[in-house]
């Protein structure tokens, strides 16, 4: 067998184009424009390229985009009280903080911070909260993007066995709630699991976000089974160029597969589309509209 690749990639084309869409309608029929307001503080190159990149998306999606850049140095105090500023700013619907942020600031406590109507990025208890009780959460981007892809490649996940590999806050245990409300049989393995092969060989969805370059073998996926590969690990080549891999043993895994997403190009995109999706969402329910179905 050999696998068909999840194009994430032009799924998130296709999402992306569909939000710009609802953002027409919703200047159009309602005058709201959704805004987004990203927070960066210090100069990680990752997280600028994160962040110019999310920029870039939501203005060419025709929402507002408004960027906060802050020095390394910024407190805490001072971080929050911009916090305090967006949460009560009419045109901001939605606020992101870039993670990770320099050591002297307690991310909880920003986090915590940000009204969870706004938190776009559901890392606020309060959406943890809803998304776990079955309430109207702000879902986290990227098991959000990670579901969107699955329901799109198997329809309906009702009584299949799915296994998560990773307990993260951001991406592990909110992908577990999820595939839980689609009536999924939920396994969530991590660093103690016993017999990792054994857990993922019974798995008809596969959803690995651990961190470590092709740890899971591909002899271990269950022939047919959906692979969904979160992970970004860099390698460095002989050559010196960097490499990009998953956590999923890609060329063995495809063998076995009935479907699988790569790295790059697969949960990646999505990540940033689902934000995009997730601050129209914000905008609807801050102004009392109905979510345009485009
Ligand atoms: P994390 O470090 O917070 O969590 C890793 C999890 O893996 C932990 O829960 C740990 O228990 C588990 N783990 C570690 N070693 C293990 C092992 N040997 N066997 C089984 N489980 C093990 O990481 P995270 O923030 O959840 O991110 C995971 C990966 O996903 C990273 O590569 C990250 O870069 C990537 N990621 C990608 C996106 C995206 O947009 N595509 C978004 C977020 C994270």
């Amino acid at each position: 067998m050999t696998a068909d690749i999840i194009d994430g990639k032009a799924f998130a084309a296709r999402l992306k184009e569909n939000v710009a869409q609802q953002v027409a309608h919703l200047k159009e029929q309602h005058n709201l424009t959704p805004g987004l307001a990203v927070v960066i503080v210090g100069e990680d190159p990752a997280s600028q390229i994160y962040v110019r990149n999310k920029n870039k998306s939501t203005r060419e999606a025709g929402m507002n985009s408004f960027e906060h850049r802050l020095p390394a140095e910024t407190t805490q105090e001072e971080l929050l009280a911009l916090v305090d500023t967006l949460n009560n700013d009419p045109a901001v619907h939605g606020i992101l903080v870039q993670l990770p942020l320099p050591g002297h600031i307690e991310e909880n406590a920003v986090i915590d911070a940000i009204s969870p109507a706004k938190d776009v990025d559901g890392f606020h208890v309060i959406n943890a909260g809803l998304l776990a009780t079955g309430g109207n959460a702000m879902i986290p981007c990227t098991p959000l993007g990670c579901l969107l892809m699955l329901k799109d490649r198997l329809g309906d996940l009702s009584g299949l066995e799915a296994v998560v590999i990773g307990r993260s806050n951001i991406v592990g245990k909110p992908m577990a709630q999820l595939l839980l409300k689609e009536n999924c049989t939920v396994t969530v393995a991590h660093s103690r699991t016993r017999d990792l092969p054994q857990v993922i060989g019974r798995a008809d969805i596969v959803v690995a976000a651990v961190g470590r370059p092709e740890m899971i073998q591909g002899e271990w996926i269950k022939e047919g089974a959906t692979v969904i590969d979160v992970g970004i690990n860099r390698l460095s080549s002989p050559d010196g160029k960097n490499r990009l891999v998953g956590d999923v043993e890609f060329e063995g895994a495809r063998t076995r597969a009935g479907a699988i997403t790569p790295v790059p190009g697969g949960v990646g995109p999505m990540t940033i589309a689902c934000l995009l999706k997730n601050t129209v969402t914000a905008a609807c329910r801050q102004h009392g509209v109905t979510e345009p179905e485009v």
